[in-house]
């Protein structure tokens, strides 16, 4: 059945996926973006059609709008742009919960949040489950992030106990794909730019630190499942790809991939840098039936592909 659905942070690199997917699955969708770290021209490709509309609207505002599922994923991801105005990004987490929790609560929608990975801080047990609490810093550099998301948590859990939402948590593990910004400094994003520009790739680090790296098109395939699941399956649901690698591996190869002739150069480990991240993602496979399915190589090779085309127009 079409179904009129929210996605704030729309514009975005997963929210543009996202979009993209809800719209071919029949649905209409409402895209709210303040534009901070979205683009148009990821979204430039939808406007033609009659089933999307999108709205400049900043989320720590209140929205009155009618829909009937909201997916709230507005929020600055990469470190960069999250430290860039850090009281704004615990404003778009804390009170944009509350502004879009408040429209599930007058419209009765069900609302999924965008949560992730970092509110398990720099972790003590890995591969991470979803009943782990986390260490997590909160005066670093790190926490306008990370305790946003976390109190963004805990007013999805209070809506649902107060006030009976039908909530759905994801946290999501780093995601990478075509639409990511060039230039937000993931490390994904960095190395290929710097592996097709023949630059030095940047290990921050010794580089053995870990990621677990998710293609974005499993990832959006676990957000829909998500919000498609029994109506008391609340989540908290780790989303992510279990195959860990280290940053020397990941340079490596996209080295290889890319046939670059870059070399590696080593610059300090920012601050907090979490040592390992790995996602236990046994509930997801068995409540939402759901696992990834595309492998690094597979998916770096088409985000490669994006990347080689963004540049003569860079
Ligand atoms: P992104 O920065 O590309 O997208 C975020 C979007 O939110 C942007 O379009 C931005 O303009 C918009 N936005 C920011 N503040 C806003 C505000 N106050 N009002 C309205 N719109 C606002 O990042 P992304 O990677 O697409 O991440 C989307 C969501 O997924 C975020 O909530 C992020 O925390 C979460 N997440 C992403 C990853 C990942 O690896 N990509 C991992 C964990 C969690
Ligand atoms: N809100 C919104 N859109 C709505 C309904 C509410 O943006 O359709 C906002 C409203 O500004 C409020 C917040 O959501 O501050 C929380 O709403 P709730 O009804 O939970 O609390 P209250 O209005 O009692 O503060
Ligand atoms: N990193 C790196 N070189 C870069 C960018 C990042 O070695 O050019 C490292 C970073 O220190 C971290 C890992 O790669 O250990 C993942 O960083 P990212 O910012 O992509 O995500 P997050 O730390 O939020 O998982």
């Amino acid at each position: 059945m079409s179904k009129k659905i929210l996605v704030t942070g729309g514009a975005g690199f997963l929210g543009s996926h996202l979009c993209e997917r809800l719209i071919a699955l029949g649905h209409d969708v409402l895209c709210v973006d303040n534009y901070f770290t979205g683009r148009k021209e990821n979204i430039a490709h939808l406007l033609s059609n009659p089933r999307f509309e999108i709205m400049r609207h900043d989320v720590t505002f209140p929205l009155y709008v009618e829909v009937d599922e909201i997916y709230n994923l507005a929020c600055p991801a990469s470190p960069i742009h999250y430290q860039y105005d850090p009281v704004q990004t615990t404003k778009t987490s804390v009170h944009g919960a509350i502004n879009m929790l408040g429209l599930a609560k007058r419209v009765k929608a069900r609302i999924l949040q965008a949560s992730t990975s970092e509110v398990y801080g720099d972790p003590e047990i890995h591969p991470q489950t979803e009943d782990y609490w986390g260490k997590v810093n909160p005066i670093g550099i790190r926490s306008c992030y990370d305790e946003g998301k976390r109190c963004a948590e805990t007013l999805f859990f209070d809506y649902w106990r107060q006030h009976h939402l039908e909530i759905k948590v994801v946290r999501i593990f780093n995601t990478y794909g075509p639409r990511m910004h060039p230039n937000d400094g993931r490390v994904v994003s960095n190395f290929i730019v710097q592996a097709l520009r023949g630059e030095d790739i940047t290990i921050y680090g010794d580089g053995q630190q870990t990621r677990s790296f998710c293609y974005v098109d499993d990832l959006v395939e676990a957000m829909i499942r998500m919000m498609a699941s029994r109506a008391d399956f609340t989540g908290p649901v780790n989303i992510g790809n279990p195959s860990e690698f280290s940053m020397l591996q990941l340079a490596e190869l996209v080295i290889r991939l890319t046939g670059s002739q870059s070399k590696l150069i080593f610059k300090p480990l920012p601050q907090d840098d979490p040592k390992q991240r790995r996602p236990d993602i046994t509930l997801a496979q068995q409540e939402l039936n759901w696992q990834p399915t595309v492998s690094l190589e597979e998916g770096l090779t088409k985000t490669m592909a994006y990347f080689a085309n963004l540049q003569p127009t860079r």
